[in-house]
């Protein structure tokens, strides 16, 4: 199986595909991820608001992997905000996952006061509790604002990105700002799987609909962790870093994107 990695802005190589554990109720959470690390899988986004964080932990123990050999990114509640709350809240974020540091920390979502939540993340970050900071779901503006008052640049920016709404713009804006994008709802939520595009390539290349439009995320150079707690989806959607899409592959999905 590939090993594809994309080195962030601080120089930490994080793996392209994870999986990601929205919406996996905290009973089933330990066992998706101990299955998936059993599989392969090296990258794994959760979030406060998710409320599987102590799952996610419990899994990794459970599956054997070093702690250093998983990526994982959690991301602050709206709820705690401010430079004091979002410093106890990662400490939370640590007990409830047991582990000394988490990999990537990201604002959930702009909330008004986020200079300060931000400058708590950047000291988090010196302090070693958090190897990578970023955003989600930030405007360019937002974005531009938190870079002008801390001159520090967010490693990677998490937004809704897929074939049909790629959001060319702003992945134009990171990349001129060497921010890395992450594509959250990487299948459209599971619908891209029956788009007709999806099915004439995934037949073409011989792959699955769901390989083809995550190989499409890879090699536009996304970092993306769809969801599933299913074993054979979870086996199936790693299938995706050993499938290869020629430049008309390519094309034909970007020509999946809605029109403006
Ligand atoms: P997704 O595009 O990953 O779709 C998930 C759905 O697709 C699943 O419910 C499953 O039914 C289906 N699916 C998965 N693999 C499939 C396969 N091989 N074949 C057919 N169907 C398949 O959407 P998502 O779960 O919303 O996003 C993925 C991850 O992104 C989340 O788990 C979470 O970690 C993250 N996320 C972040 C935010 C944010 O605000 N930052 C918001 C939503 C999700």
């Amino acid at each position: 199986m590939a090993d594809l990695r994309v080195t962030l802005n601080d120089g930490s190589p994080i793996p392209q595909l994870g999986f990601g554990v929205y919406h996996v109720p905290p009973p089933d959470t330990a066992r998706v991820v101990r299955t998936a690390l059993g599989l392969g899988y090296r990258h794994v986004d959760t979030a406060q608001g998710y409320g599987n964080e102590a799952q996610v932990g419990e899994g990794l123990r459970a599956s054997g992997v070093p702690r250093e050999d998983v990526w994982i990114t959690t991301k602050l509640d709206d709820g705690r905000h401010g430079y004091d709350e979002a410093r106890a809240a990662l400490a939370e974020s640590l007990d409830r996952l047991g582990t000394d540091y988490v990999d990537l920390f990201l604002i959930h979502r702009p909330k008004g006061a986020d200079v300060e939540t931000w400058r708590a993340m950047c000291a988090l970050r010196d302090e070693g509790r958090v190897r990578s900071i970023g955003l989600s779901n930030f405007s360019r503006r937002g974005v531009r604002e938190l870079v002008d008052a801390t001159g520090v640049v967010p490693a990677v920016h998490q937004i809704r990105v897929n074939p049909r709404t790629p959001h060319r713009a702003m992945q134009r804006f990171h990349r001129r700002r060497g921010i890395v994008t992450e594509s959250w709802g990487p299948l459209r939520e599971g619908r891209l799987v029956a788009h007709p595009t999806a099915r004439r390539v995934a037949e073409r290349v011989g792959a699955t609909p769901a390989q083809v439009i995550l190989r499409w995320h890879l090699q536009r150079g996304l970092v993306v962790f769809p969801k599933s707690s299913d074993p054979g989806r979870l086996a199936e959607n790693l299938g995706a870093l050993d499938v290869e899409l020629s430049r008309r592959d390519l094309a034909a999905i970007d020509r999946m994107r809605r029109r403006p």
